[in-house]
């Protein structure tokens, strides 16, 4: 198996906006960090707030959404961060911020590819860990309703496949998808696609206090005949929304995972509990790939020809004149 070198970003990247629960304007940076510091989240409007490592143990318990706390700082709504940087390879980040939430953006990954790319991902020398997903798990709601399970893949890579299913009569119709992960397939197939709502989960946030700056242009809202005052990127985006999520929770295991996720219809807290089983299931698998590391380490370097490779130029205009005439 090919490991890969741990990577991190050029130079610091901002990205301001305004956070969809709170309605707070918010400034967000990267910012490049040592290897095998992982991606981590710092609250500067804080004093004296230590960086939170986004990883399982700190994930705090909330509905529809992926929050950290050290117990003293929680950084709400950190999962379209961190599918940005998990999908773009980039495993070493600070991320600071001035408030308590990540910005909300257009409800997808696409800003901060977008600022991550403008300044380039350089490798590190350290090896990325990889957890190979050797034993089975699957995690299950009592009534059947949701399921997600994790098990072995051929292809020496995370695969995700997910079914979505509102039920008949929903203005959200079923779709499936299943995504091989790679830098170049998150930015062309993922990154672009928003969060989605139905109009009475808004109304009852809006209700509770959240969301009130959040409009109908922000995000996808289904009312009962669709999307309302906005217009889907391309059919299946909520299926392609769910899998991005998913790619921002497995990224809490904090190291690459090799294994097959099928996913029904699960959320956030299901993810995360999927990935607590797999890591509990496959610790063995984590420790094998890192007693192989010295032969792996002779291969990788025989194949680098530098260790500090930019982002190619051409990856952002390719990408956006083949699949994204439709983002700007
Ligand atoms: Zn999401």
């Amino acid at each position: 198996m090919q490991l890969r070198r741990q990577r991190t970003i050029a130079q610091p990247a901002e990205f301001c906006g305004f956070g969809f629960l709170t309605g707070a304007d918010v400034t967000l940076r990267f910012l490049p960090a040592e290897e095998n510091t992982g991606i981590r989240f710092q609250r500067i409007d804080l004093k004296g707030s230590r960086p939170i490592p986004a990883t399982l143990e700190y994930v705090v318990p909330r509905q529809r959404r992926t929050a950290i706390s050290d117990g003293e700082a929680t950084v709400e709504l950190i999962e379209h961060a961190m599918a940005s940087l998990a999908g773009l390879q980039i495993d070493n980040c600070l991320i600071q911020l001035d408030g308590c939430e990540v910005p909300g953006a257009d409800g997808s990954s696409m800003g901060f590819v977008q600022v991550l790319l403008d300044v380039g991902i350089v490798e590190q020398d350290a090896l990325r860990s990889v957890l190979v997903v050797r034993q089975s798990s699957r995690h299950a709601t009592d009534d059947g309703q949701i399921e997600i399970v994790a098990g072995p893949v051929s292809r020496h890579t995370l695969v995700v496949s997910y079914e979505l299913d509102y039920g008949p009569g929903s203005p959200i119709t079923p779709q499936r998808l299943t995504f091989e992960a790679s830098p170049e397939n998150f930015v062309s197939s993922l990154a672009f696609a928003r969060t989605f709502i139905l109009e009475k989960e808004a109304a009852a946030l809006k209700a509770e206090g959240y969301g009130s700056r959040v409009t109908e242009k922000d995000l996808l809202i289904f009312g009962a005949a669709g999307v309302i005052g906005n217009q889907l990127r391309i059919a299946d985006e909520c299926v392609r929304h769910k899998i991005l999520d998913c790619i921002g929770d497995f990224a809490l295991l904090g190291c690459d995972v090799q294994g097959h996720f099928r996913a029904y219809r699960s959320g956030h807290n299901h993810n995360h509990a999927i990935c607590r089983q797999v890591l509990a299931a496959n610790a063995s698998g984590l420790t094998l790939q890192r007693a192989g590391w010295a032969a792996s380490v002779r291969r990788t370097e025989r194949g680098l020809t530098s260790r500090s490779q930019l982002w190619p130029s051409w990856f952002m205009t390719s990408t956006k004149n083949r699949e994204m005439d439709w983002y700007d």
